[in-house]
């Protein structure tokens, strides 16, 4: 499948539609999944065209793990979650619904307690409130 320019994370990328951002930089973009698995749900996205792994740049990879590195670890501390889930897929047959190339960090607060993915939306009141509490982690050392 070529890689659709208008998919909706590549939107964000751009500012054509909002998304509730937790953390940006040169490369990458992190905000709030509206459709969160648990609170504090949170996708990070390279800024570059790529489907998958398989057709995403490596330093792009490299540049999207290492805020996932850092936004995982302000999610950790603003939710006091016990367990972070780091997933990534690739292919329709695997899960993916967005084919832009993205991370999933996912707080795990109780065993076998998450909703199910890209199910369930979540108002984006709720969704700003705990933006705030992961932007706030971001800025302790
Ligand atoms: P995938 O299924 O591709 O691994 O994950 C896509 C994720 O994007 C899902 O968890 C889904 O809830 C989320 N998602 C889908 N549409 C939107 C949207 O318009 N805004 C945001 N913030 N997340 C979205």
């Amino acid at each position: 499948m070529a890689y659709d320019a208008n998919n909706i994370f590549a939107r964000m990328v751009r500012g054509e539609i909002p998304c509730i951002k937790v953390y940006e930089d040169a490369d990458t973009l992190a905000f709030m999944d509206i459709m969160p698995q648990s609170e504090g749900h949170t996708l990070v996205i390279p800024k570059v065209a790529g489907e998958t792994l398989f057709d995403t740049p490596p330093a792009s990879m490299l540049a999207a793990m290492r805020t996932t590195q850092r936004v995982a670890r302000a999610v950790q501390r603003a939710f006091e979650a016990p367990g972070i889930i780091i997933t990534q897929f690739n292919g329709p047959v695997s899960g993916q619904t967005v084919f832009h190339m993205h991370f999933h960090i996912i707080p795990a607060y109780v065993a076998g307690t998450l909703r199910p993915h890209a199910r369930e939306r979540v108002d984006s009141a709720t969704l700003e409130a705990q933006a705030v509490r992961i932007r706030a982690a971001l800025l302790e050392r």
